[in-house]
């Protein structure tokens, strides 16, 4: 048996992996979300990779969770045909005319507020930094730059301007069609791209809530304009993505690291799960190993206890998917075996009972060195509370709904099952101890953490226990 990882892990679908058998492998070799990228793909192709993941949780018993990222007010090129090879210092021309395609060194732009957004001086960032130009000039339609450095301008190349969010709506009117598709198909998550304010996230936590769709809002941190609200932000989302690459064209890249260890420590306290994303295994896209500074990120970020660590082209395009996804796990598990999980005392009460009833089941755990921590939880809160205290023993989640076991998959040590839950909850409890002891996952003799319901006088009251089975 080997032990879990703590750290979940997020993988984008692409062509590489649009298969059942490639998604079925995946999920076998430690697979916890699909992303499923709304900037590529028609909803054909995402329902049939959805379609894929259902059968796979169904047959082989996985928890595979899904997770719709919105393609958000993202800015691109126009087509530019052949592409256009630029020198330190040439010129080149955005415009957000139509016709302009034909003029040398000059290139379409998506969204037309781009000229008010930029101003003289700014500088403009193709593909996160591949291309950097300054602005030296702007009419109307037009805006002049020149070429920081040398590069080959392509089709379709997104574009940011540096330390500037796009005066872009958050949920765009593309973003509400995959919206609308996402809730019909029962995605877990949505992820929305380029949030600035909680607002957004509102907006659409109430509208999923109106339409009684059981999806969970993940805040994708990569705007300028974001950071102020860093609290608010936290505060409403359901969870938050670190998406580093738009964040460090957005602001200057020796931000990002800083920027990722005070959103994991201010979503830790929170209580909410984070996601650190973008570039972590970037060089297996065409190489069948890592270097070592991608081997000593994931270390990073799991020595932060973030919830989830992803990736993107590498399992979405890239040549190496399943090398991708086992050197992710393999570093992971390393990092969490060499790691002291000390338990965090926070010095402050909550003065709720439930975290406080958390923090007992982690303290004993961790005292005891139980094997396991076993929680009995309808809506998944208690086993998510548990998961903010970081205990050393894996956390076995036993809840009723395939909802709430797949929803568990983003946080941070919690393995989630499903079990019948009957009046009595010392008989689900033996089924919970049966499911485990039938999977090599205890054995009789062992010292596991129960949480759970008792029967009291015919009231149910919250328990938190030491057993040995
Ligand atoms: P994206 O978001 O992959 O949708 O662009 C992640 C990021 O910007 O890092
Ligand atoms: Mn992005």
């Amino acid at each position: 048996m080997s032990t879990m990882r703590k750290t979940k892990i997020v993988c984008t679908i692409g062509p590489r992996t649009e298969t059942y058998e490639m998604l079925k492998t995946m999920a076998c070799r430690g697979m916890n979300i699909a992303r499923l990228n709304m900037s590529h793909g028609d909803h054909g192709w995402h329902a049939q990779v959805i379609h894929h993941l259902k059968r796979i949780n169904r047959k082989v018993g996985t928890t595979v969770a899904i997770l719709l990222d919105t393609k958000g007010p993202e800015i691109r090129t126009g087509d530019v045909n052949p592409d256009i090879p630029l020198k330190k210092g040439d010129s080149l021309t955005f415009t957000i005319r139509r016709e302009a395609v034909l003029e040398p060194h000059c290139v379409e732009v998506s969204y037309d507020g781009f000229i008010d957004d930029v101003s003289v001086g700014d500088t403009i960032l193709v593909d996160g930094g591949m291309i950097s130009l300054e602005v030296i000039n702007k009419t109307a339609l037009d805006i002049l730059c020149r070429s920081l450095d040398e590069g080959l301008l392509s089709s379709r190349r997104h574009l940011n301007i540096r330390g500037k969010s796009a005066a872009l709506p958050s949920i765009t009117e593309k973003d509400w069609e995959d919206i609308h598709f996402g809730i019909a198909q029962g995605v877990d998550f949505i992820a929305l791209s380029f949030v600035k304010t909680s607002a957004a996230i509102v907006e659409l936590q109430d509208y999923l809530q109106a339409r009684k769709a059981k999806i969970d809002v993940i805040a994708k941190i990569e705007s300028a304009d974001a950071i102020p609200h860093l609290a608010e932000i936290i505060e409403v989302a359901d969870g938050v993505m670190i998406a580093r690459g738009d964040l460090g064209a957005e602001l200057p890249f020796e931000e990002v690291p800083h920027l990722q260890e005070e959103m994991a420590r201010r979503c830790r306290q929170a209580g909410k799960p984070v996601i650190v994303a973008t570039h972590m295994l970037e060089s297996m896209i065409i190489n069948p190993t890592p270097t070592r500074a991608e081997v000593t990120d994931i270390t990073w970020a799991v020595l932060q206890e973030v919830d989830c660590t992803m990736l993107s082209g590498e399992t979405a395009t890239g040549k190496y998917p399943l090398k991708a996804l086992e050197v992710m796990d393999g570093v992971a598990r390393r990092t969490e075996q060499r790691q002291q999980l000390d338990l965090k005392v926070r010095v402050e009460a909550s003065g709720k009972s439930k975290p406080e009833i958390a923090r007992c089941a982690a303290i004993l755990n961790n005292n005891l060195q139980a094997k396991a921590i076993l929680v009995f939880t309808r809506r998944g809160l208690m086993a998510v509370l548990v998961s903010g205290c970081r205990p050393n023993a894996p956390i076995y989640a036993f809840t009723n709904t395939s909802h709430v076991r797949r929803r568990l998959a983003i946080y941070w040590g919690v393995q989630a099952f499903i079990v019948k839950f009957s009046r009595a909850p010392e008989t689900t409890i033996c089924r919970a101890l049966e499911l485990l002891t039938g999977k090599n996952i205890v054995a009789p003799g062992d010292r596991v953490i129960v949480v759970s319901d008792i029967l009291a006088g015919g009231r149910f009251v919250e328990t938190v226990q030491v057993r040995i089975i």
